[in-house]
């Protein structure tokens, strides 16, 4: 029988109790835990197909080998709900537990390294550092010439992407969301200090409650709210090989060369190495990127010399000025709500977002697992600083 990814595409009405601007990840998670927490009245707006932004174009990695212990705690959670998340969708997202190990390059890192490593294990991550004789033992095609250890986190896995983007808006479809792709939010209008109406390309639609969801474009709707947020777009990029026999099984990435790579089930390497300060903003890939990825990975594993590139992409990842992402009800725009900044992690916490961002809503306590990614963070001072980013707050790119 075909399975639709939404079971049926409505008519936009004249007014919802939560509009979601952004049909990505982050929004479509929220609209499922939304309507399943007993909203009737939830419509997310996406101006192109659902899972076209970032959410549909990343590596998919999940791991929880961070060094700030709000990330891990996050990442962690959510975590635990990767085990069920396609029982939870009736929707197999295809999530595998492959093991990551996170190289490191330079002595001098070791010593936060091994502070990272112990905080993780108090919170219940089960990660240890390895030195390059063990990493080598385990992972014998990596080159660890270069390499001074890594730190192992067995539950990290990577899963599909464009699954769990069907997935959530599939189970939040079923359960009366009204998902509407092509229909971009262009204004908004205001009585005194509340948003009361959007205006989109399918005309007007009143609101109660916005969540600005919309990844690389969540500056442009602030704008449109009247509050200026602290973030920006930024490219990333990705390629896939000719598929091999099975080579390697965790995957596999290294700080100093911001470079990450693993086998997918079919057999295809998918990875890249970020060029520092890369700010193409474009969904192509760009020669540099490419030679760089190839350049940083070849080293790795000598043995993919000569492996064809199939494909090359870029997504366009939203960056806040620390890297991390913001949440949190806009003080000065009452029912204006965030969920956006997510960087090159938003993928992993999506899941602990949903339901995280839903219980605020409905209940306006903010749990302790997001509210150190309250949007005021920067205003009070108080910044993320986490070296083990993909991309750091400079908007320079790590592995
Ligand atoms: C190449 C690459 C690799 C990555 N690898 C990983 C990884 O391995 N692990 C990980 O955890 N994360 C990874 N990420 C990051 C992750 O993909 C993002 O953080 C996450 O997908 C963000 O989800 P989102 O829903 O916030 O944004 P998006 O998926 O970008 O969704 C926002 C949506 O809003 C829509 N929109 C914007 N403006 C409007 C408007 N005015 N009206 C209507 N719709 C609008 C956009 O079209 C878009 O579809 C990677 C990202 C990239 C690009």
């Amino acid at each position: 029988m075909t399975r639709k990814v939404l079971p049926s595409v409505p008519e936009v009405q004249p007014a919802y109790e939560v509009c979601i601007i952004g049909g990505g990840l982050h929004g479509l998670s929220l609209a499922y835990h939304l309507a399943k927490s007993g909203r009737r009245s939830v419509a997310v707006f996406e101006r192109s197909y659902i899972g076209a932004g970032a959410s549909g174009r990343n590596l998919s990695l999940i791991r929880s080998s961070w060094q700030q212990d709000a990330w891990v705690r996050l990442v962690w959670y959510a975590r635990s709900l990767w085990n069920t998340i396609s029982l939870e969708l009736d929707y197999n997202v295809m999530f595998t537990q492959r093991g990551s190990f996170l190289c490191i390059g330079r002595e001098e890192t070791l010593p936060t390294v091994h502070a990272a490593i112990a905080m993780q294990n108090e919170i219940g991550v089960p990660t240890r550092f390895v030195h390059a004789a063990e990493l080598g033992a385990r992972v014998p095609q990596l080159n660890t010439a270069g390499i001074v250890g890594a730190i192992h986190d067995p539950t990290a896995g990577v899963s599909r992407h464009d699954a769990l983007v069907w997935g959530y808006a599939n189970g939040a479809s079923r359960l009366g969301v009204h998902i509407h792709p092509e229909t971009t939010v262009v204004g908004m209008e205001l009585t005194g200090d509340r948003i009361t109406a959007l205006k989109t390309s399918r005309g007007r639609v009143e609101a109660e409650i916005v969540v600005n969801c919309a990844g690389s474009g969540s500056k442009e709707v602030g704008t449109m709210a009247g509050v200026e947020l602290p973030t920006r777009p930024l490219t990333l990029e990705m390629f896939v090989t000719e598929p091999f026999a099975a080579y390697l099984d965790p995957i596999v990435s290294i700080i100093e060369d911001q470079a990450y790579i693993f086998q997918t089930s079919r057999g295809e390497f998918v990875g890249g190495a970020e060029p520092v300060g890369h700010l193409n903003q474009a969904l192509a890939s760009t020669s540099p990127a490419l030679r760089q990825s190839a350049a940083a990975l070849v080293r790795l594993f000598p043995r993919l010399a000569g492996v064809n590139m199939l494909r090359a992409w870029g997504g366009v990842i939203d960056m806040t000025p620390d890297g991390a992402g913001i949440v949190g009800a806009v003080e000065e725009r009452p029912g204006f709500f965030l969920d956006c900044g997510w960087g090159g992690e938003g993928y992993m916490v999506s899941l602990a977002t949903g339901p995280l961002n839903a219980a605020y809503i409905n209940s306006g306590t903010l749990h302790a697992l997001l509210a150190p990614f309250e949007y005021k963070r920067f205003e009070r001072g108080e910044p993320f600083s986490d070296s083990f980013l993909v991309v750091d707050a400079a908007g320079e790119t790590r592995a």
